[in-house]
């Protein structure tokens, strides 16, 4: 086998007096995320999306909510945890596709630093990363600023070895 897909969603709460980090960047915003560890939902997504492509269950499997340990965790544990399992089921990332659902703030002027984090903690090309923002038009839950999602699929392809 090649190729292994996998996909992640995640939702969190958005509360006051929290900070808002998605992708493992600080957003300027009045609300922050509600969670396990930092909350990044992006992050979160990811790693559900590189479990999901190897099979091995999701990011709770390894990382259990109630264990205080990972209480404010940097998210970024999770990824490279993930990432490690890939190369040792001898896959590598081929791309990233991240769709974030969120009413405001606009992300437009975090697009990049989101991409170029994510490829630096995973080492692989920019290319690679794709991040688009979307809002529901004021509809629903996230249209009232009580939550934002983050959609993602990985794709994985074997490293040749
Ligand atoms: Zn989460």
């Amino acid at each position: 086998m090649n190729f292994r897909v996998g996909n992640g969603i995640d939702c969190h709460k958005l509360v006051p007096n929290k900070k808002l980090i998605l992708g493992g960047v600080l957003v300027d915003s009045n609300l922050g995320l509600e969670g396990h560890s930092d909350g990044d939902a992006v992050i979160h997504a990811i790693v559900d999306s590189m479990l999901g492509a190897l099979s091995l269950g999701d990011i709770g499997t390894f990382f259990p909510s109630e264990d205080e340990q990972w209480e404010n965790a940097n998210s970024s544990i999770f990824l490279k945890f993930a990432h490690k399992k890939i190369n040792e089921f001898d896959f590598i990332v081929n791309n990233i596709d991240i769709t974030i659902i969120l009413q405001s703030p606009s992300l437009k002027k975090y697009i990049y630093d989101i991409r170029n984090n994510i490829s630096n903690l995973l080492n692989i090309n920019i290319d690679c990363i794709s991040v688009k923002a979307t809002t529901t038009d004021k509809l629903g839950f996230i249209g009232e600023n009580k939550g934002l999602v983050a959609l993602v699929s990985t794709l994985l392809v074997n490293n040749g070895n």
